[in-house]
């Protein structure tokens, strides 16, 4: 690991010699006159005095180059549309989309939002957003009307860029029906609303003086060549919204060249992508990894990126592994939540397709259990690696840095601190640094590198207030998470510091238990909540969903199978992680972005209101855990 550390060590002890070089990554209008100011912490503004643009370091700088090689690769299961876009192509229509944009009066500082399924136009809406000096804010599609309407006024958007409807399984989604209940719900609706028409919708209420048809404007547009804005590098490139697992979603505010530097350097680094090869990453462009590594990140390292619209089951649970034959994709991108939908299909499908072409798979956005892991990675023969992100970071807090030195990963952590976050772990209480195995808060002493949030959109003492204040008389940046450093250095992320259970004095991560109770081979996936308990003050309850469930369909088997998983837990981890019971369901409540909605279990569980529901994917999850817990 000494590779490693020495870059990791100079990272940040030398912050300003380290990022100076990382940042010849990108083109730079003019160079930065100081590589980082740190004068009012937190805050920090990297590359000060520089200009540059995100559209032009995405898409412009590589025309000479690479203007003929494929830049987006667009794939849509739901529609059965496939097409592509060389970087000429893709320069092209963003140029006509920014002609659009400014034609309707989209200017610097101003907030575009973006409202739409996984369809071309939606990266070329975002690229020409920033082209323009533009401010994006990108929310999920299908969100339902209320989250929408909050966000939109939080960000007060001029133009919101829309289409008539997502498609999830071969059914529509009416975007357009969403988009004007949000906007009768909003203090400050947009002034105009453009709409791609991806001819889903044949009856559409086109509202007149708001609604204007994408399509035709674009035809005005046909040459358009619209001159790039060169931005001072601390100017905003977009708003993004936390998921909302824990709480209330908060507005993630972006630099613009920080960002630029911290992508580009990841994809050497972190990624160990290659100009001219493909990225394929399973995100949505509402979440940050779809920001960070459909759009940006492959794009400015002169990768082609590949979007996919559609499920990974359907038509079948090949259709990835096909994707990456056929695209020869070198790097690719999911999340565990993923991964465990494929576990549950028939593992012949992994063997389907020539996957040779992948270096690496790279998985975030929860934790990746160790039987998860060590299934994908037997399965598809290419090394899997777990890595830890936020929003807030906009790109790899925790990972084993493959294209810095390769370390051996091992299963269940997602590696060391990334060069540029000097990661500690803290006491919860004291705020102490703790030593190896034991349980911590995962922190990061500011200024946070180059590419994380810049502060609350709007609300700086919220950005102070909320993750730099839980240490007293000390400045650090919290995650909110638990983890664990074992005495080789790796890091192990334990869960939520919310989702601590306290059983009769012993402090349980959700996480552990969630991972011993995996250890059960007819276990695809379960979540774990802390649920009162007069004399215990918690106990842990457990919901799982089975491979198999044949042996479950009475109720002597699934107290068979309850007996099964508490004698794996009490192997592990001994009686007191213990569940008090294990209810079986086939779905467990997951946020859009697949995260499990642990609160809301909880509350359930605890008799409560489930509380904020506008960010569940499937009702039917919610439904099971209340059904589980009245059968008893
Ligand atoms: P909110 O902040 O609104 O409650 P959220 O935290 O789910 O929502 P995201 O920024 O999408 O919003 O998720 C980041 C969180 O996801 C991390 O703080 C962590 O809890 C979890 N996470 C991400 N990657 C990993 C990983 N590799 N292992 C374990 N947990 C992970
Ligand atoms: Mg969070």
């Amino acid at each position: 690991m000494e590779t490693y550390r020495a870059f990791h060590q100079r990272s940040v002890t030398d912050r300003e010699g380290f990022w100076r070089e990382q940042a010849a990554a990108i083109d730079w209008h003019r160079p930065f006159e100081q590589v980082l100011d740190y004068s009012q912490p937190p805050f920090a503004r990297w590359f000060v005095g520089g200009n540059t643009n995100l559209c032009h370091n995405a898409v412009d700088r590589h025309l000479q180059t690479r203007g003929d090689q494929n830049a987006l690769i667009y794939i849509s299961t739901e529609t059965g549309q496939q097409t592509t876009y060389t970087f000429n192509q893709l320069h092209r229509e963003v140029n006509r989309c920014a002609a659009v944009l400014q034609g309707q009066g989209l200017e610097r500082g101003d907030r575009l939002l973006i409202y739409m399924p996984m369809v071309p136009e939606a990266v070329f809406a975002m690229l020409a957003c920033v082209r323009l000096g533009a401010i994006h804010s990108v929310v999920f599609g299908g969100f339902a009307a209320h989250s929408l309407a909050s966000r939109i006024d939080d960000a007060r958007p001029k133009i919101m860029f829309t289409a008539d409807a997502g498609m999830r399984a071969g059914k529509p989604v009416h975007y357009k029906g969403l988009v004007d209940e949000a906007i009768k719900l909003s203090a400050h609706p947009p002034q105009k609303v453009i709409l791609f028409n991806r001819g889903i919708d044949v009856d559409l209420d086109m509202i007149a003086g708001r609604d204007l048809d994408y399509a035709a404007l674009r035809e005005h547009h046909l040459d358009a060549e619209v001159p790039v804005i060169w931005l001072e590098s601390s100017e905003p490139s977009y708003i993004l919204y936390t998921s909302g697992t824990t709480g209330t979603p908060k507005g993630v505010q972006r630099d613009t060249g920080g960002y630029a530097v911290a992508l580009a350097a990841s994809m050497q680094h972190i990624y160990c992508g290659k100009p001219g090869e493909s990225m394929f990453t399973t995100s949505d462009i509402g979440w940050v990894v779809g920001h960070s590594y459909i759009v940006y990140g492959p794009l400015i390292h002169g990768m082609a990126s590949v979007m996919y619209e559609g499920l990974p089951i359907r038509p079948d649970p090949a259709i990835w592994w096909k994707i990456v034959e056929e695209h020869k994709v070198s790097v690719m991108f999911s999340s565990p939540t993923a991964i465990r939908v494929l576990k549950k299909q028939d593992p012949a499908y992994l063997a389907k397709h020539d996957v040779s072409s992948l270096r690496y798979l790279f998985l975030a956005g929860e934790p990746l259990d160790e039987p998860t892991a060590r299934w994908i990675s037997d399965a598809l023969k290419v090394p899997v690696l777990d890595h830890y992100w936020q929003t807030e970071t906009g790109w790899a807090l925790l990972s084993s840095v493959p294209g810095v030195e390769v370390i051996p990963p091992k299963f269940g952590s997602p590696g060391f601190p990334v060069y540029g976050y000097d990661v500690r772990l803290l006491h919860e209480s004291t705020g102490e640094e703790i030593g190896a195995n034991e349980k911590g808060v995962v922190t990061v002493v500011p200024p946070l590198p180059p590419g994380c949030m810049s502060t609350v959109w709007g609300q700086d003492d919220r950005f102070v207030q909320t993750y730099f204040t839980s240490v007293a008389d000390r400045m650090v940046y919290t995650t909110f998470d638990w983890g664990i450093r074992d005495d080789d250095g790796y890091y192990f992320i334990l869960g939520r510091t919310d989702d601590v259970i306290n059983v009769a004095g012993h402090r349980l991560g959700t996480r552990e238990i969630e991972e011993a109770v995996s250890a059960h081979s007819n276990i695809a996936e379960v979540a774990v909540v802390g649920v009162k308990d007069a004399i215990k003050g918690q106990v842990p309850m457990a919901f799982a969903v089975l491979k198999d469930t044949a042996k479950t369909a009475t109720a002597a088997g699934r107290a068979a199978m309850e007996k099964e998983v508490f004698d794996v837990v009490d192997k592990a981890l001994g009686p007191v992680g213990r569940p008090s019971r294990v209810h079986f369901v086939t779905l467990l409540p997951k946020t859009r972005s697949g995260k499990v909605l642990r609160r809301s279990i909880q509350a359930i569980a605890e008799g409560r209101d489930p509380g904020d529901l506008t960010t569940l994917d499937d009702p039917a999850g919610i439904e099971q855990v209340r059904s589980a817990i009245s059968g008893g």
